[in-house]
């Protein structure tokens, strides 16, 4: 059993660190998606509310173990107070003195963010004890620990894992609501059940496909990783983003998802461009003629075409539970948005159902102008979301009682 923080008794008074996933994208300093701030809310306010003292503690991008000012969390403390309402401490360091005065500071019902923790190679450090050793400066801050970074949850990492252990230690509320709709997926889903995939990280995401293929009734393949697929069949895909040493692979899945009676929904267009740039000249092509385009085998495959939005949106609509995970296409590039929108678009109409997961593709769906509330729930986390479906464990959930 998750333990949640209810069972850690009253707060009142108390330091209180909390883990929140608040990696959010930024261009130029500037906050393009404060949803994960947004999401950090109802743990912070709860807390705040009971007259915790409250450290936030968050990673930002990926820099490499030393103070980078580009990732820092400055811009999204500002982001927090505002969306809070009140004062936000900000420490321009995570465990050093700026830290240790910020968390001296507190009274009760004041709240401090930490600078970077991935500014320390401890976080990650694949070395347990270095991992150790900095869970420990940081548990030194609390008298007990929140972990509420859905994100993280795969990541046996300094501030989601260790640290749990030396505190007393328990979810927050944006981990259990995560849980609660992932649980839904995989126990029981009202069926029709339709999982969507795109994105980039092709080879990520196709261990997703064995666990869900004996689970689901029909998997629809967009984004970067459809074009594995397409050479899996023979297509030429020009200089689409293709994984030759998984064409193997997916063979393989296709052919046990026809045993299994599952249906693998490929593509039957795709927008081919002649660069990577929003004003490159672009046509649709079918799958079978990716190259027989005036860019020849430069062509580059960056969404699915119209025929398949329609295909997939209405497969969409008629199924009554839905999972998508990754963008159909480079929709950061108007001329290559449309594949993501339509099916957005169709997730919005699901009558049962529907789970949008993943950093770029929640980002994808907010910019494209849908409301969160158009959605059943819009996950936080892509990677744990994916692992949590896939059936591994989840260190950062286990070390808090979970089991799966
Ligand atoms: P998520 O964060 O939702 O899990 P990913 O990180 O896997 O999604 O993938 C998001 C990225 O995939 C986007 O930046 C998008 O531009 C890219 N993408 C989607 N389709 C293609 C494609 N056909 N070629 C190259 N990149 C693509
Ligand atoms: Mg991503």
């Amino acid at each position: 059993m998750l333990r949640t923080f209810e069972s850690l008794g009253s707060l009142s008074g108390k330091r209180v660190v909390v883990r929140c996933d608040l990696n959010v994208p930024l261009s130029d300093g500037v906050i393009t998606d404060d949803g994960r701030v947004r999401a950090s809310l109802p743990t912070l306010n709860a807390l705040l509310n009971q007259g915790a003292r409250v450290v936030v503690i968050s990673h930002l991008g990926r820099p490499k173990g030393a103070p980078d000012a580009q990732y820092s969390l400055a811009p999204v403390a500002q982001r927090l107070s505002e969306l809070l309402g009140s004062p936000v401490t900000f420490a321009a360091d995570t465990v050093g003195q700026g830290a240790q005065d910020a968390v001296a500071g507190l009274e009760d019902g004041q709240i401090a963010v930490l600078e970077n923790l991935r500014f320390n190679p401890g976080e990650t450090s694949k070395d347990g004890s270095e991992r150790r050793a900095f869970a420990e400066q940081l548990a030194a801050f609390g008298d007990a620990f929140i972990s509420d970074g859905f994100g993280v949850v795969h990541r046996k990492q300094a501030s989601v894992y260790e640290l749990a252990t030396l505190l007393p230690s328990a979810a927050g509320t944006l981990i259990s609501r995560e849980l609660d709709v992932l649980e839904r997926l995989t126990e029981k889903p009202e069926r029709p059940y339709s999982v969507v995939l795109g994105g980039s990280k092709v080879s990520d995401k196709l261990g997703v496909i064995e666990h869900l293929l004996p689970r689901v009734d029909s998997l629809l393949i967009g984004g970067g990783m459809l074009f594995t697929f397409l050479a899996a069949l023979g297509h030429k895909v020009g200089s689409s983003l293709l994984e030759s040493d998984q064409i193997e692979t997916v063979r393989r899945y296709l052919s046990a998802a026809e045993e299994k009676g599952v249906e693998i929904v490929l593509p039957v267009d795709v927008v081919v461009a002649a660069s990577f740039s929003a004003d490159a000249e672009h046509v649709v092509r079918d799958v079978d003629s990716i190259e027989d385009t005036e860019f020849g085998a430069s062509g580059l495959g960056l969404d699915i075409g119209p025929r398949t939005a329609q295909a997939f949106a209405n497969r969409i609509a008629s199924s009554s539970t839905v999972f998508w995970n990754g963008p159909m296409g480079v929709f950061e590039l108007a001329p290559f948005a449309a594949g993501t929108k339509a099916v957005a678009e169709a997730l919005t109409t699901v009558d049962g159902l529907s789970v949008v997961g993943g950093g770029d593709s929640a980002a994808a769906v907010r910019a494209l102008g849908f409301n969160d509330d158009q959605f059943g729930h819009i996950s936080t986390g892509g990677g744990a979301s994916l692992e949590f479906l896939e059936g591994k464990s989840l260190p950062g959930l286990e070390v808090l009682g979970w089991q799966q």
